[in-house]
């Protein structure tokens, strides 16, 4: 799928590039055609300026020659006028010579702007002389040069008009042909830019649903908290996917280790609510070292319901969890405010006395077996019996010794019948 989607991308890319290119080719080509245009509507323009002006100059000269009007300033007014008009018409002409667009038209009426350029400079001179002149005989002579050469400039300018004509036309009739080639480029430009937009757009959506495949089942087993799922979950080839899951699966790791860390923080049992393993350690060691720094005794009592797995499996895993919440509130309601109660694991629970020898804890372990000998469990139609064995830290200095002696009168009442506190052989 990946190589093809490339394949694709690229022939898009290719016709994206090969239109493009057409286009600016062909819009240039097009741009030169319109600038040749308006050049020779420019020489339109100006070989009419250059017509009314030399026949304006004409009827002047004659005015003056015939004395019907003797100052010579309109004459001057339009040599101006006539000096950019031709100016602007051989500048235009040479632009259309200098981008090879001349025609066999263009040719015709070009020689004779041509023949213009030659004859205006003599005519000029002649007709600044003429009215500059003081001598009215020398002035006539002039004005007479002058009108014959301005004569042979108005025959080539109206044969000119003939050829404008024709032009007049030419443009007329190409110019809504070149506007159309350009509304096509730009349309045909257009569509292709429309097309490559669509393709693209079903390619993208369509490489996005591998990636949505390979993550659906990821995501779901995040939602779902599962991150053991997850975690199983494959990516697939692309690199993309890979990506992304890997990513995933990093924060799992992280999201793990968070709640790793977390739990080893607690310190309660969350089925009981008594203290838990870890805190009883702590809390043990504490009251041992107490212990040793001023001289004081604590006692240890461990707890072991008797033939509980007798009771799961008669009444059901549910009702000994309630049994086990239950014999926490009895243990907890005859203890102390300052014994420290723990579940030591499974239906084993521990107390910590401080400050109490073994023989102030007899009493307290044996009403608690009673107590608990003659409660009344939920949804259990039978008693429930603790066994307790309990020991003391005098003379110890490492705790596991307090644990290992509680746990050997443990054993003992069990083993002499159950449902019994044993403390250095002293049974109830
Ligand atoms: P004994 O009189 O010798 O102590 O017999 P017992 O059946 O109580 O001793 P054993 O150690 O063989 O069984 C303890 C059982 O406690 C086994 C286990 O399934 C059950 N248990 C441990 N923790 C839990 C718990 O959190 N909830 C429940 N319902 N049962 C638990
Ligand atoms: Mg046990
Ligand atoms: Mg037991």
């Amino acid at each position: 799928m990946k190589q093809r989607l490339k394949g694709f991308l690229l022939l898009i890319s290719i016709i994206f590039i090969i239109a493009y290119i057409a286009s600016e080719y062909y819009t240039r080509r097009i741009d030169a055609e319109i600038e040749v245009y308006r050049s020779r509507v420019d020489i339109l323009y100006n070989a009419h300026e250059v017509l009314y002006h030399a026949v304006a100059i004409q009827e002047d000269l004659y005015s003056l020659l015939s004395g019907a009007y003797k100052n010579p300033e309109s004459v001057k007014e339009q040599l101006d006028h006539l000096d950019q008009g031709i100016k602007g018409l051989s500048t235009s002409v040479s632009y259309i010579y200098y981008t090879g667009r001349a025609d066999a038209l263009f040719k015709t009426y070009s020689h004779h702007v041509e023949v213009i350029d030659t004859i205006y400079p003599k005519f000029l001179e002649k007709v600044k002389t003429a009215i500059e002149m003081k001598d009215e005989r020398e002035r006539t002579i002039y004005l007479k040069e002058a009108v014959e050469t301005g004569e042979g400039l108005e025959v080539i300018v109206r044969e000119l008009d003939k050829f404008l004509e024709e032009e007049y036309k030419k443009i007329n009739s190409s110019l809504p042909t070149v506007t159309e080639q350009m509304r096509w480029i730009r349309n045909v430009t257009g569509i292709l830019f429309f097309i490559a937009m669509i393709v693209s757009s079903f390619l993208m959506f369509y490489s996005c649903r591998p990636l949505k495949r390979t993550l659906q089942p990821f995501l779901k087993a995040i939602k779902a908290g599962d991150y053991h799922a997850a975690n199983k979950v494959e990516a697939d080839n692309e690199e993309c996917s890979r990506e992304i899951v890997s990513t995933f699966n990093t924060i799992i790791e992280r999201i793990k280790e968070g709640e790793k860390s977390s739990e080893s923080l607690t310190i309660t049992d969350p089925l009981t609510g008594v203290y838990n393993r870890r805190y009883f350690d702590i809390r043990l060691d504490e009251e041992m070292n107490r212990c040793i720094r001023y001289g004081t005794i604590f006692s240890l009592s461990l707890i072991d319901i008797d033939h509980f797995k007798e009771i799961n499996d008669t009444f059901g895993h549910q009702v000994g969890d309630s049994v086990l919440k239950e014999l926490v509130l009895l243990i907890r309601d005859s203890s102390r405010e300052t014994d420290i109660v723990a579940r030591y694991g499974g239906e084993e629970f521990v107390i910590i006395y401080p400050c109490t020898p073994k023989l102030g804890v007899l009493s307290q372990v044996e009403r608690l077996r009673e107590k608990v000998e003659g409660y009344q469990f939920k949804d259990l139609p039978r008693p429930v019996t603790i066994s307790i064995g309990a020991a003391d830290s005098a003379g110890k200095t490492n705790p596991a010794l307090v644990i290992q002696e509680a746990d050997s009168n443990l054993y003992m009442a069990k083993h002499r019948g159950r449902n019994r506190c044993v403390i250095i052989g002293v049974t109830t």
